[in-house]
């Protein structure tokens, strides 16, 4: 396949390297320079725009931080449909975005006779890197078995949630779920350590036991305790903080909208942004568990 590959950022540039090492040729655009030097190291080729980059291209697919970039790439004049309409390639957005942003440019593009998924990810840069990452994907059952295999070059576990904008829902659903869970996992080691726990005693113990969630066994966020984890390279990303308070502000403005009771998620969601306003938004969101402890005494 030709795939234009647009945004490659920290999830971006690993998972169009592997569509590079299952054999497509994959052209890259990106705001950044540095993102699309490492693109040509890991075989890829870049454009000097996004509307070059998906010239020609079977297949697009973008992963950019938010809702407004990815109106802004595909709806804009000189957009990806605006550019793409007469090759009529599958659009596929892995970025995570609020579910209104991702119908909205469904629509467009099938007004424009393109077919289009909302394709998010779970799993992680380093299951960006691995290619085990999970898609959770809404659309067509047709545009979500024509992109399947495309996925299947970066993930492990292809899911078809439902028409457009069910991935999107699916991932707000997941994200308000670790928000909170990292929130509990690092209560739990502050707890601990008062208590004069060893942080790897307890991490092997609760690895096996009732407490243990994806947030504790691979990402725990007390350091020391798994040495891929942020936490063991000073919270350097991984999962930006200010991207997980873009995701919980997401679920609770669909909570707001249905009318669904999400209390730990409003409170998970005030420790995010005290962490962005302490000027670590950039960090990885497990340095959630550092803010917390300079909150005891
Ligand atoms: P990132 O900020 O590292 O990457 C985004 C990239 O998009 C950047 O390199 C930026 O320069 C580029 N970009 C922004 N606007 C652009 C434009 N108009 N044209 C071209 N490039 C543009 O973020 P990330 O961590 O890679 O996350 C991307 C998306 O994936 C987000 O929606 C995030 O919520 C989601 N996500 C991230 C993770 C993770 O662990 N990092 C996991 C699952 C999902």
């Amino acid at each position: 396949m030709k795939i234009g590959f647009i945004g490659l950022g920290n999830m971006g540039l690993p998972m169009a390297a592997n569509l590079v090492k299952a054999g497509h040729s994959v052209t890259g655009y990106d705001l950044n320079a540095a993102a699309m030097t490492a693109l040509t190291q890991a075989g890829g080729q870049v454009a000097a725009s996004a509307g070059e980059a998906v010239k020609g291209a079977n297949v697009v697919i973008t992963m950019l931080p938010a809702g407004e970039h990815v109106r802004q790439v595909y709806l804009n004049q000189g957009g990806l449909i605006d550019v793409t309409k007469g090759q009529k390639p599958l659009l596929i957005d892995c970025s995570t975005i609020d579910v209104d942003s991702a119908r909205a440019v469904e629509a467009e593009a099938r007004k424009a006779g393109l077919a289009m998924l909302d394709a998010p990810v779970s799993g992680g840069t380093a299951g960006a890197q691995n290619g085990t990452l999970t898609f959770m994907v809404g659309g067509s059952a047709e545009a979500f078995e024509a992109g399947k295999p495309v996925l299947e070059a970066m993930g492990k576990n292809i899911f078809h949630a439902g028409d457009a904008g069910a991935g999107q829902a699916v991932k707000i659903c997941n994200n308000m779920m670790l928000a909170i869970n990292m929130v509990g996992v690092a209560e739990g080691f502050i707890l601990a350590q008062k208590l004069g726990l060893d942080w790897q005693k307890l991490h092997a113990i609760c690895a096996t036991a009732t407490s243990n969630s994806w947030a504790l066994s691979n990402y725990c966020p007390a350091p020391g305790t798994v040495a891929t984890a942020p936490s063991a390279r000073d919270y350097a990303p991984g999962f930006m903080a200010q991207l997980m308070l873009k995701d919980v502000k997401l679920s609770q403005a669909a909570a707001e909208a249905t009318g669904s009771p999400t209390p730990l998620a409003a409170q998970a969601m005030s420790f995010y942004q005290a962490v962005c306003d302490a000027g670590d938004g950039a960090k990885d969101f497990s340095v959630v568990f550092r803010w917390l402890a300079g909150q005891g005494r």
